[in-house]
């Protein structure tokens, strides 16, 4: 389709001979007008005769602007552009990919698996492989998107810090994702990121306090009263309960026998108390299901609280209006 023809500059004077060379001519070879009416249709990506209709060429790329632009004059119009860079990746993402397929020589092939095995590639595909790896997992638990942003900022950083040398990738992992849901104020129980990752507890525990001093990015302890918002709410317990939890959380804190039990076993056994309190009573087991405490835990800890139950009905729990009653309360 490309011919060769003797071409003139603007004047109609012949081209000098090294401008002859290189002028290739594009041209249909069916109806050899000159000038050639070449029409491009990018819908089907055909280069298409416009005088008869011979199909020229089909596959040309549409180097058109990926949006329309209304600004007229003033700034650069950047009119294609691709996908943003990913921070969460390294560099800006501009280097070329040796594509697979290319009709089943096996030649590209050869050159996509040698261009793969640079260590820049396998980095990233590696980074690629945990972000995916995360995803699934939130997604499994049906974490907001938010957390799973976290958690991989979080792994980011740590693989940039060269924190993961030695360490159980899945590991690492999980403690990013525990570490993410307490950033997002959602925490989570080790115990439960436990189920989700099947990453030994220890192991999540161990590797958690690592990160935690070397990026020292963690807000807090995991209180007591940002869990009990969800096991009350996976309780189906009303707002009241939640109120008269959060209170016994709060004071149970300060009760002496009660400081060495886990935040969990003391929100768990609070959510016993109050539920009991507002005459809306959940079983010690079916706590022990949503909170993933010993249904033990939860009595003996509640023991502790039935015995303090003088300080720990404040007015303000037993306040007017309010549905809580000492006399609901059973025995231990
Ligand atoms: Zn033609």
């Amino acid at each position: 389709m490309s011919k060769i023809a003797d071409r003139k500059n603007a004047k109609g004077a012949p081209l000098s001979s090294p401008d002859k060379k290189w002028s290739v001519v594009l041209m249909c070879p069916d109806c050899r007008k000159e000038p050639p009416n070449i029409v491009e249709d990018f819908a089907s990506g055909d280069l298409v005769c416009g005088d008869c209709g011979l199909v020229l060429g089909d596959r040309i790329i549409d180097t058109r602007s990926e949006w329309r632009t209304f600004a007229n004059d003033e700034g650069d119009d950047p009119s294609r552009v691709g996908n943003a860079a990913n921070p969460l990746l390294d560099g800006d993402q501009l280097d070329t990919v040796i594509s697979r397929g290319d009709g089943g020589s096996g030649l590209a092939r050869n050159l996509n698996r040698t261009q793969g095995r640079t260590t820049a590639q396998k980095h990233e595909r590696d980074l690629v492989q945990a972000y995916k790896e995360i995803s699934s997992l939130c997604e499994a638990f049906a974490m907001p998107k938010s957390i799973i942003d976290i958690a991989k900022g979080l792994y980011k950083k740590v693989e940039n810090d060269n924190l993961q040398r030695g360490k159980n990738n899945d590991a690492i992992i999980a403690a990013c994702i525990f570490l993410a849901c307490r950033q997002d104020n959602a925490p989570r129980t080790f115990k439960e990121i436990c189920t989700l990752t099947k990453v030994d507890r220890k192991d999540i525990g161990r590797t958690f306090k690592f990160l935690k001093t070397k990026l020292g990015t963690d807000s807090g302890k995991t209180s007591s009263n940002d869990l009990i918002e969800r096991f009350c709410s996976n309780l189906g317990l009303d707002q009241e309960t939640r109120r008269i939890t959060n209170i016994l959380t709060g004071v149970a804190q300060d009760i002496e026998n009660i400081s060495g039990k886990s935040p969990v076993s003391i929100a768990s056994a609070c959510i016993y108390m109050a539920s009991h309190l507002t005459g809306n009573g959940r079983d010690a087991k079916d706590i022990s299901r949503i909170a993933g405490v010993g249904e033990a835990t939860i009595r003996t800890t509640y023991k502790i609280l039935y015995q303090n139950r003088k300080v720990l009905l404040t007015p303000e729990i037993l306040r007017e209006g309010s549905t809580a009653k000492e006399s609901n309360l059973i025995g231990p």
